[in-house]
């Protein structure tokens, strides 16, 4: 019974430990699924505290596999726990789970890059935008091969305010190869600095949590991990639609040890490269002989305005990409040379 005065939280009945789970099912991880299975509960525990307080909480969690950061969840008092798991070799294994849980688990077997989160979670979960977070959260220790195309879209998510965002500013606890972890999180100047810390940090307040070695792992993965915490801001710091802003961005730092005119350069066909690149860059009032990893946000906001108001005179350019002109450059200039070896014989 539950000591007087204090609420009654739910705890897990004794269960076989993960191990054994892993053991009775047989489950060999699956490289090409990038299954590395955390089985100290101590490491889940801290990974779920990371996520502030999940009391009556609804959480998504991604890839539960054999299911230790899913108890950690379910012992956290949160409402429910829906996750989504792609291998169905877990699904017998988060079942028994489920069954120690009563209304507690939700199991989805399927991908997560297909899934419809929107739909998942009860409307009365929604918080305004501009008010606190909603008490929903997602949380997972994500497959390395998805976990980076994950993030951008859940980021483009945030911009547009769908998918997991229809609820409002859920948050996100998420592990990382521990590289991604501190591009995400990486400031100004720092070696780190990359395309992911600016589209990242536009959008949210972003916190490396804690690194976790390789070896707490099984089995083994080659690198490190790093805990993300990734909490949606009320206003983003560059208000122009995502595609640009990511257009802007991914430009400025394809050439990250050169000056940062070189990548604006590159929004611009040839014709009119030199010029449009100098206007834009006085718009901007951003020196162009800085290091993209040298810039800050508000100067990547002053980029993206500056290219905004081009665009907004010239509709054709946002569809301009400097490698298709090159290729079709590339193709002509054989096709020539072919015809010149025909004329010439
Ligand atoms: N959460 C478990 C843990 O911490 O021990 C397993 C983590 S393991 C790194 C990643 C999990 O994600 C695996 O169970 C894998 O099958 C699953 N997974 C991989 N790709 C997925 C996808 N596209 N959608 C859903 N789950 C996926």
């Amino acid at each position: 019974m539950a000591a007087p005065g204090k609420l009654a939280f739910f705890r897990l009945p004794p269960l076989p430990t993960v191990g054994e789970l892993i053991k009775l099912y047989n489950l060999r991880a699956e490289k090409h699924l990038s299954q590395n299975f955390l089985l100290d509960l101590r490491l889940t525990d801290k990974i779920v505290r990371q996520a502030g307080s999940l009391r009556d909480a609804h959480v998504c969690e991604v890839g539960p596999g054999p299911g230790g950061l899913t108890r950690s969840i379910l012992n956290a008092g949160v409402s429910d726990v829906l996750v989504v798991e792609k291998d169905t070799r877990f699904i017998p294994g988060l079942k028994l789970l489920s069954e120690a849980a009563p209304g507690k688990l939700r199991i989805v077997h399927g991908d997560i890059l297909n899934y419809r989160m929107d739909r998942g979670f009860p409307e009365n979960v929604s918080k305004p935008w501009e008010e606190d977070p909603p008490n929903l959260h997602i949380i997972g220790n994500l497959p390395f091969s998805v976990s980076t195309h994950l993030i951008i879209k859940w980021l483009e998510n945030i911009a547009n305010r769908t998918g997991p965002f229809v609820y409002g500013r859920t948050r996100l606890t998420l592990t990382f190869q521990k590289e991604v972890a501190e591009r995400l999180t990486a400031s100004t100047s720092s070696k780190q600095r990359s395309r992911l810390s600016i589209m990242a940090q536009y959008l949210c307040t972003v916190r490396n949590c804690f690194s976790i070695p390789g070896r707490a792992f099984v089995p083994k993965p080659e690198v490190d991990v790093g805990v993300v915490h990734f909490t949606p801001l009320v206003q983003p710091q560059i208000q122009q639609p995502f595609k640009l802003v990511e257009k802007v961005v991914r430009n400025v730092f394809q050439f990250r040890r050169k000056h940062c005119h070189r990548g604006v350069e590159k929004l611009f066909p040839e014709a009119c490269r030199v010029e449009m690149t100098q206007e834009m860059m006085q718009k901007a009032d951003v020196d162009p002989i800085l290091r993209p990893t040298e810039l800050t946000i508000p100067q990547f906001r002053a980029l993206a305005e500056a290219y905004a108001h081009f665009c907004t005179h010239e509709p054709s350019l946002l569809g301009y990409e400097f490698r298709e002109e090159l290729r079709l450059k590339n193709l002509a200039r054989q096709r020539n040379k072919t015809t010149d070896t025909f004329t010439a014989k």
